[in-house]
């Protein structure tokens, strides 16, 4: 784990437990309590891995607390036993043996029960046990609290003393508090590599598989190939030079060959991917050009600096400014900007790179597998990915999915170093990854991959067959788009149309407002693409989890604040130039649909439509040949669910937007990892809501479509499908899964499965009534690897 991490998921509540202000109530005890605790918070919070945060906290609060001793013992999720992880006061060479099932001794008690134990003669209980190991024969009080991280213990806190008192109620709370914090750090550490080196080993040794977040679908078995990092551009000193013309030079240098190492990455994917994919290498030309990142440097250069000390902190407070913000995709542009000012870092130290052979079925390993690592091997030798950081929005995964590569991404405790050479089994679909799997896991996982194989084979022929039922009702499968690198699959992927063009993409790439010849060609670029068939574009909807880098809006509660429409009204003129831009990309084309975002009342559409009339008005004064677009309105907030009817009326299509409304309905922020069990579009609530917002709309005579995530999961398109809706738009990747399901449905079969599910009371139940249905149709390969 790196250190500040042990601290960042603690990290929250760790800082907010520093900060927080001490109330006049607290009597002279509390108020020690409270800097006993922020102390303990702020070294656990320098910890540089969870080991030495275990190891603080038992120190700290064997002192603060004034106990003989102080361990922690942490569940174990492979074997289920609790085991002594640190310890200040039993004999340390017990750590790591002492290790208990959860009916064992008094600390399996605390975990069994979730609850404190506090007892001032432990070993009279009947549930104490003696570890000869650990010399605890001679204290008499015990108090254990549970270490619980969402419902879940994940472990024990126990301090114990000589003599035989039970400890006092302020002990207990202050031990109760420290378990909470310390439960954060913990999860924390799980997911970012906190796990000791030992325990990862060990991994390497059985079949246990680790948990990453899955990237790209689909099964890879095959051999490691653990790539290193070219060069560590965050080691790198500044260094006052005299000559500065040379050092620019040199940078130049750099950056000239790094641009024609990326054109001939561009080259080398062209024959395997599609031209308009190889945009992401192109961002990367362009990030390259950009006059932040030259000029930035060059004037870094300038004020004296040698040439990589002034590219170190370019690419640092570029990549800083990517992590800060909050949107999950923009996050990860931050890896982006360190992998190209590695490789410019790279050509300046040392101008060949090294070339590596890669075996025909190289699953490629790393800390950190970037898209251009990626693009480095050739396409046919490369059978997975497998990367410590990153996420399904990393440009990793997204041309992980592009090439059909299967891609494990966020897998934190793989123990990176150990792993050239192993055999590696990477589940696309689950996150799961088996180092030197048993045979019984291979031959299964080899089972699972032909039958795949077979499916993937299927399912390409069906890129032509018209998408209906078995009951002959068509329903239209369109395509999300926003990535130039989104178009090219969602061509070849037989879409309908693009039913989501998410235009705040070429608005985040950029350092300032795209003017409106600018949008013009972006936009015009994606309606020739799919002309005639229609292309659904949204009019910006930036705020919330979506910033813009030269934009900064600063909310206690961004996602009920300044978002969507709600800025653009606002702005009328950006909203104006975005129209007036949509509307000139699509003459003689006339295949633009505008979607209006984040819509609460029926005023934001009145006032929307008037602008778009006179952006209209204007440009035919102007002489353009333009035509009025159809106009639609996304339904994602739950205010315009019930005001549906009056909507619809006012517009000529709608587009139920179900990654909000769920988090809306559900009151769950959709980027927060500890909430993430209860987002859910399954649940019975969103359900209704889309049944009434189709009712609704169809009673006006209006279509309505989904083009939230929803609508690319099979299970919800199914009951999508049952309940009437007219399309149904998604991720490219999805839409031949897609496809099949509905082609093996009759529109009567699916309601009725409909039915079936309105009667269920939670998500769960939701879940597996739909999953009965669709595997004993024969279509379990939707859900799950294999057939
Ligand atoms: C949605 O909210 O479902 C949606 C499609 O919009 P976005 O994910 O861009 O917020
Ligand atoms: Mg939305």
């Amino acid at each position: 784990m790196h250190a500040a991490a042990a601290a960042g998921q603690a990290g929250p509540g760790l800082i907010l437990l520093a900060r927080a202000p001490a109330r006049a109530s607290l009597n002279r005890k509390g108020y020690r309590m409270l800097s006993v605790l922020r102390s303990i918070v702020q070294e656990v919070n320098a910890a540089q891995n969870l080991d030495q945060a275990l190891y603080i906290i038992v120190q700290r609060v064997k002192e603060a607390l004034d106990v003989d001793v102080s361990s922690v013992y942490l569940a174990d999720p492979g074997t289920c036993e609790l085991v002594l992880l640190a310890t200040d006061g039993l004999d340390p060479k017990s750590v790591g043996r002492v290790r208990l099932t959860w009916d064992q001794g008094l600390v399996g008690l605390v975990a069994e029960r979730a609850e404190p134990v506090n007892l001032g003669n432990a070993p009279e209980h009947a549930r104490y046990l003696y570890f000869a190991e650990t010399g605890e024969e001679r204290y008499h009080a015990f108090l254990g609290v549970p270490v619980i991280y969402n419902r879940k213990v994940l472990g024990v806190l126990v301090v114990q003393r000589h003599s035989e008192a039970r400890f006092d109620e302020d002990t207990v709370t202050l031990l109760i508090t420290i378990a909470a914090q310390l439960a954060g750090a913990i999860v924390h550490a799980e997911v970012t590599g906190g796990v000791s080196t030992i325990q990862a080993a060990k991994r390497v040794k059985d079949s246990r598989p680790l948990h990453g977040q899955p990237g790209a679908p689909g099964v890879a078995i095959g051999t490691a190939v653990v790539i290193h990092p070219y060069a560590d551009i965050n080691g790198i000193p500044d260094r006052k030079v005299g000559d500065s013309a040379a050092e620019q030079e040199r940078f130049l240098a750099a950056v000239g060959m790094v641009r024609r190492d990326i054109r001939e990455m561009i080259e080398r994917m062209n024959d395997s991917l599609p031209a308009a994919d190889n945009a992401l290498f192109e961002a990367y030309l362009l990030m390259l050009d950009s006059d932040s990142f030259m000029g930035g440097t060059l004037e870094r250069i300038r004020s004296g600096n040698w040439a990589p000390g002034a590219l170190r902190q370019t690419i640092q407070e570029h990549a800083r400014a990517f992590e800060s913000m909050e949107d999950p995709y923009l996050r990860e542009r931050a890896q982006d900007v360190r992998d190209l000012g590695r490789r410019v870092l790279q050509r300046m130290q040392d101008d060949t790179p090294k070339k590596r052979s890669y075996p025909k079925d190289t699953i490629l390993v790393g800390e950190e597998i970037t898209a251009s690592m990626l693009a480095e091997v050739a396409p046919g030798r490369i059978a997975g990915v497998v990367s410590v950081r990153g996420s399904r929005t990393s440009h990793t995964a997204i041309l992980a999915r592009a090439l059909g590569i299967p891609a494990v991404m966020g897998t934190s405790d793989l123990p990176v170093s150990l792993l050239d050479g192993c055999a590696i089994i990477a589940d696309g679909y689950t996150g799961r990854v088996y180092i030197n799997p048993s045979s019984a896991v291979s031959l299964e996982y080899i089972r699972l991959r032909r039958e795949e194989a077979e499916l993937s084979a299927g399912l390409k022929g069906m890129r032509d067959l018209v998408c209906e039922t078995t009951d002959g009702i068509r329903m239209p499968l369109l395509a999300n788009t926003g990535l130039v690198s989104d178009i090219r699959p969602s061509m070849t992927s037989g879409a309908e149309g693009i039913g989501l063009y998410r235009t705040e993409f070429p608005f985040m790439i950029r350092e300032r407002f795209p003017g409106e010849e600018e949008q013009r060609q972006v936009y015009r670029q994606v309606l020739e693409s799919f002309a005639p068939r229609p292309v659904v574009m949204r009019t910006l909807d930036v705020g919330g989890d979506k910033a813009l880098p030269y934009f900064p809006i600063q909310e206690d509660n961004p996602f009920l604040g300044w978002r969507g429409i709600r800025i653009t009204l606002d702005h009328p003129e950006i909203f104006l130039v975005q129209i007036r831009a949509m509307l000139r990309a699509s003459i003689g084309l006339d295949n633009l649909h505008l979607l209006l975002p984040m819509v609460s009342t029926v005023g934001e559409v009145d006032e929307a439509l008037a602008l778009v009339r006179r952006a209209h008005g204007e440009l035919v004064e102007e002489g353009e040949a333009v035509k009025m677009p159809r106009v639609g309105v996304m339904v994602e907030v739950p205010s315009a669910v019930f005001q549906i009817e009056r909507l619809a009326r006012r517009v000529d299509f709608l587009s139920i937007g179900t990654n909000d409304l769920t988090q809306y309905l559900l009151a769950v922020d959709r980027n927060n990892p500890r909430v993430a069990d209860l987002y859910d579009s399954l649940h019975p609530a969103v359900l209704r809501a889309l049944m009434q917002v189709i009712e609704g709309s169809h009673r006006q005579g209006k279509p309505v479509s989904v083009c939230g995530e929803m609508a690319g999961e099979p299970l919800a398109a199914l009951l999508l499908l049952g309940m009437g809706v007219d399309s149904l738009s998604m991720s490219a990747s999805s839409l031949l899964r897609i496809k099949w399901l509905v082609r093996s449905f009759s529109q009567k079969e699916a309601r009725s499965v409909l039915r079936k599910v309105m009667r269920k009371e939670s998500a769960a139940e939701v879940r597996d009534a739909v999953t009965k249905a669709v595997e004993i149709a024969g279509l379990g390969g939707l859900v799950r690897a294999g057939k």
